[in-house]
């Protein structure tokens, strides 16, 4: 029997998976294998299709960009750790915040449907370049000049 490494919510498609970005699929997945390691459930709550009614506060869902994965099974250390980890190592392709230009890759919230992970990467257009000299420079640098600061480890982008 093939092994699973995560479930899907009865009202979730398994094809909206096909309209992730290539981005949002690279941090889905080291979100699986993080949780394998852990011996930590995943389960996706939603993708596009919300199977309700939900008011979405961005697009980022709509844009293949974000998906949401529940913490049943999860302790409050557990969830804190996760969010740290992939904010921390994720910072190059998670989504920037309009309200404090801040890059996230995971959020913990309760949008009031219930606490949950959103897994959130910035559009594929916004494309970051590293300057040896400077540092990050990305699309959003206009708006948000104190990425420059912030130090990137990972080059892969
Ligand atoms: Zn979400």
């Amino acid at each position: 029997m093939v092994k699973k490494y995560f479930e899907l919510k009865d009202e979730v498609s398994e094809k909206d998976l096909l309209e992730m970005t290539p981005w949002a699929l690279i941090l889905f997945s080291n979100f699986v294998l993080y949780c394998e390691q852990r011996g930590l459930p995943v389960k996706i709550t939603s993708i596009k299709n919300d199977g309700a009614n939900i008011k979405r506060v961005s697009k980022s869902h709509s844009q293949g960009r974000a998906l949401d994965i529940s913490v049943v099974g999860w302790t409050e250390t557990q969830i804190k750790k996760a969010v740290s980890y992939f904010n921390n190592r994720f910072k190059h392709i998670g989504a920037i915040s309009f309200s404090d230009g801040q890059s996230r890759a995971i959020v913990y919230h309760d949008s009031g449907y219930g606490a949950h992970f959103h897994l959130q990467v910035r559009p594929m257009d916004e494309k970051i370049f590293i300057d040896k000299k400077k540092g990050l420079l990305a699309k959003t640098l206009e708006k948000f000049p104190h990425i420059l600061k912030e130090k990137i480890k990972c080059k892969c982008f």
